[in-house]
């Protein structure tokens, strides 16, 4: 361990703060270091490996389909790619789908059919996108102008133009807002993931649904974290009774593999055309053949069941003593707590359960399977951290 974490601090870029642990191997959501020590997951790479570590059903269908082919490019149909886009488009009710590998591609795509939608609607000034204040879409050029946390733009100016920020749910406010510039669309998280957990509003998502249908602006929804069944819905727009326009995810449609979409409503399902946009790698037949595996698993049982832990673990948290506060929707919390987050975090570790942090929370992104008694035990362990003194 100790030469891997010199060969990396010597060789990798350093932008990651890795913890001071090398996984080795696991299954579902247990993982082992090189010394064989068992952590419980409760990070799920980041909201990425939804049946968590070397889940069967996936790795078989990754397997197969890389015997087969693994890449052809976008040049040539492969089945994969289609039948993923048609699964999602039933699944959401979205015409059309753009594959690409990542969120913030994502959102660039979304950013993309926004500028064009609006320039052919109402003229190219109309380019503006407004977004909230401690939202999170991207680490792109763009998709940091489009993230509303100044502390992530300041090193990197100028950015993308055509961004501006308004407060999370004040309607008015942002209904001011989109009225003075010229807007093309509103792009939010419906729970804000790196903010801190924290769910919108319901009335606040519904007025602005409301108003951009009204003032033909697109309604675009990052489900990058949100998305793939980890709120209890298979997207989490779906909890709040709107329709949008355009909805991008990533991270756990994937399984494990790169993979991120973005999903085009009926009025920008044709935005797009011949040489408006593409991908290399964008609906990589590999990658899409995991995602099939991972979308047709979540169904009504397992989000019903998702619920339930979801459930379970907001009850066994929220009166528990240096617990100040549980926030978040399905299998995406965020914990309050009175002791540092990183501390509580450092302490889970030591005891074999992995935990991540989102600003001051401590923020939990199980597997959607997460078996009850390893999240019982995890949550026990969590549970106790937070109870001790410093
Ligand atoms: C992680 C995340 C992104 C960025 O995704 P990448 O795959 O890292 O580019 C964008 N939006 C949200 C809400 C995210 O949580």
């Amino acid at each position: 361990m100790s030469e891997l974490k010199s060969i990396d601090k010597e060789y990798v870029a350093g932008t990651y703060n890795r913890f001071p642990v090398e996984i080795v191997s696991g299954k579902g959501s247990e993982v082992f270091d090189e010394t064989g020590k068992r952590y419980i997951d409760m990070g799920s790479g980041i909201a990425v490996n939804s049946f968590g570590i070397a889940d069967e059903t996936w790795k078989n269908a990754v397997i197969e389909q890389l015997g087969k082919v693994q890449h052809m490019s976008n040049l040539y149909y492969t089945e994969p790619c289609a039948r993923l886009a048609k699964l999602l488009c039933e699944r959401t009710g979205m015409k059309k789908v753009f594959f690409c590998n990542s969120g913030a591609e994502a959102n660039e795509c979304a950013i993309k059919v926004a500028r064009k939608y609006a320039a052919e609607k109402k003229g190219a000034e109309y380019s503006t996108v407004i977004t909230l204040q401690n939202s999170f879409h991207g680490r792109t050029l763009t998709t940091l102008a489009a993230t509303g946390q100044e502390h992530y733009h300041e090193l990197f100016q100028p950015l993308t133009p055509g961004f501006v920020h308004t407060p999370a749910n004040d309607a008015d406010a942002l209904i001011k807002l989109a009225k003075e510039q010229k807007t093309a669309a509103i792009l939010m998280e419906c729970v804000q993931g790196e903010g801190g957990v924290i769910a919108l509003e319901k009335d606040f998502v519904q007025k602005i649904a409301a108003f951009a249908e009204e003032e033909d602006i697109l309604l675009m929804i990052d489900e990058v974290q949100t998305g793939n069944g980890r709120s209890g819905a298979l997207y989490a727009y779906m909890n709040f009774g709107i329709t949008p326009d355009v909805v991008t995810t990533a991270k756990g449609i994937g399984g494990g593999l790169p993979l991120g979409a973005a999903m085009l409503g009926e009025k920008v399902q044709n935005v797009l055309g011949f040489g408006d946009h593409g991908s290399t790698f964008g609906g990589n037949p590999v990658a899409c053949a995991g995602a099939i595996s991972i979308l047709e698993r979540i169904d009504d049982a397992l989000l019903a069941d998702v619920c339930k832990k979801s459930d379970y673990i907001f009850s066994a948290l929220k009166d528990a003593k240096g617990v100040r506060s549980v926030s978040g929707m399905g299998l995406m919390i965020g914990i309050e707590t009175d002791r540092p987050a990183a501390e509580i975090v450092k302490t889970c570790m030591e005891r074999g359960v992995l935990c991540l942090t989102a600003k001051a929370k401590v923020r939990l992104l199980p597997a959607l399977n997460v078996p009850m008694d390893v999240l019982a035990e995890a949550i026990e362990i969590i549970k106790r951290a937070c109870a001790e003194e410093e």
